[in-house]
């Protein structure tokens, strides 16, 4: 009597639990406990608290028959931080964006300017570039235009950018972010003391190498400086958009960074899926020589992103002068290819769409991936993708509670179809949600539903440090 009354009382509150949000018989899919299955998800208060065989009963309820489970998927390369670039984020899947590469100075009040106000989770780096640009009173915007490019800091503006870095990370910035190609004139000390700050603070460092390209300087010396600084200090190292650095070298880039792996070094790369990258005209990238460390391109590969039209030499000059996004025709497709069907890349966008302009990456990252190389290409298993999209970007970032979709973990969610998944984003026309995502959750709340934007919910959070 006594055992029977102990089991009822142990069953009971398994067998009444109503969960707040069920998606039921979904695929559920996470690379980490390697489950593919057909499985019911129950949420609960922001937290996937069941994953169940049996049925489950929630106050709503989901019918994910034919659709994919996954964690959702974490963007470490996201510079669009407003309300615009979360709605594509959103529809992309991705439940968590972060702007790691240039990141952001100062951290705090970007953050508090957030909260409360996002679609997805969000969250930034202490930048070098930033802090070198407030340091040296550049006029650029996102990136150097003049002081912070062309020359070097002297030993007092070193040392403030250096302070300002610092207090970033006091702030809870993820990391610390450079892009030594916009500040060629930081020398490879200044940049070296950056790596120290980072290992003495146990953090990564998000970095665009110093020069792309087959030629030198270029990609190869590039990755050997920061593998260098990595070793020399014990920071962990992320190259970020190997493809656009590495272009025909990609698979030499790639070698590098697995043998660094192997012997114990923490290095980690990602790239976009697509042939083009995208940055400033007015930007350092564009100094003598930009045609050779871009793989030997010319004037018309390159798109001005306001109009859509092709460069000339004469309005390269022009627009140069004026500064703004440009869209780089500049990666072979295999080497797109080779680099996302690659175990040791993540998946990430590098995205900024503005006022409906910019490059497709911003709004059509993921579901390329998952419907272009992953269903049409067959350039890597539906499981694999997954990993390089949730659970590769969290153990970077030593983020237990996110990238699995595992009971505990939080609720950030993306349910696709995977016969339909797709991008719509093209370089002529890149304001295009992608298609075949019909349910994203972000702590437990849905930010797409039936295939459409939440309206008026804001649940993402600030992730810190
Ligand atoms: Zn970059």
């Amino acid at each position: 009597m006594k055992l029977w009354f102990f089991s009822l009382l142990m069953l009971a509150p398994v067998l009444a639990q109503t969960y707040d949000v069920v998606l039921a018989n979904g695929r559920v899919v996470d690379p980490e406990t390697n489950l593919d299955a057909i499985r019911n998800v129950g949420v609960n208060g922001g937290r996937i608290a069941a994953i169940s065989a049996s049925p489950l009963t929630g106050r709503t309820t989901v019918d994910a028959k034919g659709l994919v489970v996954t964690a959702g998927f974490i963007d470490l390369h996201s510079h669009g931080q407003d309300a615009e670039n979360y709605a594509y984020k959103a529809r992309d899947g991705v439940t968590t964006a972060l702007e790691l590469e240039v990141g952001v100075n100062p951290v705090a009040s970007w953050y508090a300017a957030r909260e409360g106000r996002a679609l997805v989770n969000f969250g930034a780096t202490s930048g070098h570039i930033p802090a070198r640009m407030a340091v040296m009173h550049d006029s650029g915007t996102l990136l150097p235009r003049d002081a912070a490019a062309t020359r070097a800091a002297t030993a007092g503006e070193r040392k403030e950018t250096y302070e300002l870095v610092r207090q970033g990370l006091d702030e809870g910035a993820l990391g610390i972010g450079m892009g030594i190609a916009y500040t060629p004139k930081a020398s490879r000390e200044e940049i070296l003391e950056i790596f120290e700050l980072a290992a003495q603070r146990r953090v990564p460092v998000f970095v665009h190498v110093r020069s792309s390209g087959p030629a030198e300087p270029g990609a190869v010396d590039a990755l050997q400086e920061v593998l260098s600084d990595a070793l020399a200090t014990g920071a962990g190292l992320h190259v970020v958009h190997i493809t656009s650095m590495g272009l025909r070298q990609t698979p030499v880039l790639l070698g590098m960074i697995a043998g660094a792996q192997r012997r114990g070094l923490d290095v980690t790369t990602e790239a976009y899926p697509y042939t083009a990258a995208m940055t400033d005209l007015g930007s350092a990238v564009f100094e003598e020589g930009w045609q050779t460390r871009n793989g030997d391109i010319t004037f018309g590969s390159l798109q001005w992103a306001l109009t859509g039209e092709r460069l000339t030499a004469e309005s390269f000059v022009r627009y140069r002068k004026q500064g703004g996004m440009v869209i780089i025709h500049s990666i072979p497709e295999e080497i797109a290819r080779l680099a996302i069907a690659d175990p040791t890349v993540m998946v990430a966008s590098d995205g900024q769409i503005e006022h409906g302009k910019g490059h497709p990456r911003g709004a059509g990252t993921f579901a390329r991936v998952l419907g272009h190389y992953v269903r049409e290409e067959h350039a890597l298993t539906l499981m694999d993708a997954v990993r390089k999209m949730s659970l590769m970007p969290a153990q970077r970032l030593g983020i237990q509670s996110k990238g699995r979709l595992q009971v505990g973990a939080d609720a950030d969610i993306t349910v696709f179809d995977a016969d339909r998944v797709i991008d719509r984003a093209t370089f002529d026309n890149p304001a295009q949600y992608s298609e075949g995502i019909p349910y994203v959750l972000v702590n437990g709340a849905f930010v797409v539903k039936d295939g459409q934007l939440e309206q008026n919910v804001a649940p993402g959070r600030g992730l810190r440090r």
